[in-house]
């Protein structure tokens, strides 16, 4: 429902929490946080069912800090409300996380795809394929010797899936960095001075920048604290226009 990641200089928790509380009236059933820093080589997530506050319950009592970071309420479409099916989602190793608006109506094909390649899936939601998915492509391509950055692999990932998706991913493997892609629901990317936002709606990130870029369908992004590109499912580079959003939420 709705995402709000940050890349750049700030403490990224508190830009992540308060960008999801501008995003509260699309309402939600649950929340979740990932962050991680160039060198940890791990991401820390945290989520909880119900509000936002009881997120920040949890992150009061096992605190996490990071320089880069995603994070999601959700509006549960597949799988209950609970903490384990509450985004960001892991692949098995766990250093990629996804958060997704939408539906991957193809999932239990994709399901039973990657359970046969021996993935172990842990929620009920149509989300967990994608970060299986990002894991499998990137195994494949150093099976054969190459190396698959981040934005490739989920460029790989996506042509997999049928259905409608808004996407946030991180990788530990790729710190600083932000991937993101459109088929359906809104993303809209922000840039400040050495930082980089992404969110669901402009209210999550208009507090920080009014320099916004909406994302069209099918539509990459790749955030870093230097800037942003955009390149098609293809890989083929795009220039999208950088608007001043002049209008207060
Ligand atoms: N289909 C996903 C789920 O149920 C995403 C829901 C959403 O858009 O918040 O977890």
């Amino acid at each position: 429902c709705g995402i709000v990641g940050y890349v750049g200089p700030k403490e990224v928790v508190p830009v992540i929490l308060e960008g999801l509380r501008r995003l509260e009236y699309r309402g939600y059933d649950s929340a979740g946080i990932a962050v991680g820093c160039k060198g940890q080589g791990k991401l820390s997530v945290r989520r909880a069912p119900g509000k936002l506050k009881n997120m920040e319950e949890v992150l009061r009592e096992r605190p996490i800090s990071g320089c880069y970071g995603i994070g999601h309420t959700r509006w549960a479409t597949h799988g209950r409300p609970t903490e384990e099916n509450a985004h960001p989602h892991r692949d098995c190793t766990g250093s990629i996380v996804v958060v997704h608006n939408g539906i991957v109506e193809n999932y239990l094909e994709l399901k039973r795809e990657l359970i046969a390649q021996g993935h172990t899936f842990v929620t009920e939601t149509d989300t967990e394929v994608i970060a299986h998915l990002i894991e499998q492509v990137t195994a494949d391509a150093q099976n054969t010797d190459k190396t698959l950055s981040l934005e490739a692999a989920v460029r790989k990932a996506v042509k997999r899936l049928t259905g409608a998706f808004a996407l946030g991913v991180l990788s530990a493997r790729e710190p600083d960095t932000i991937i993101a892609a459109r088929q359906g629901p809104p993303v809209v990317i922000g840039r400040g001075e050495g930082e980089s936002f992404i969110a669901s709606d402009v209210p999550g990130i208009l507090h920080h920048t009014r320099n916004i870029v909406f994302l069209n369908d099918g539509d990459m992004a790749r955030l870093t604290p230097e800037g942003v590109t955009f390149t098609d499912f293809d890989g083929q580079p795009i220039t999208r226009k950088v608007q001043h959003i002049t209008w207060d939420p």
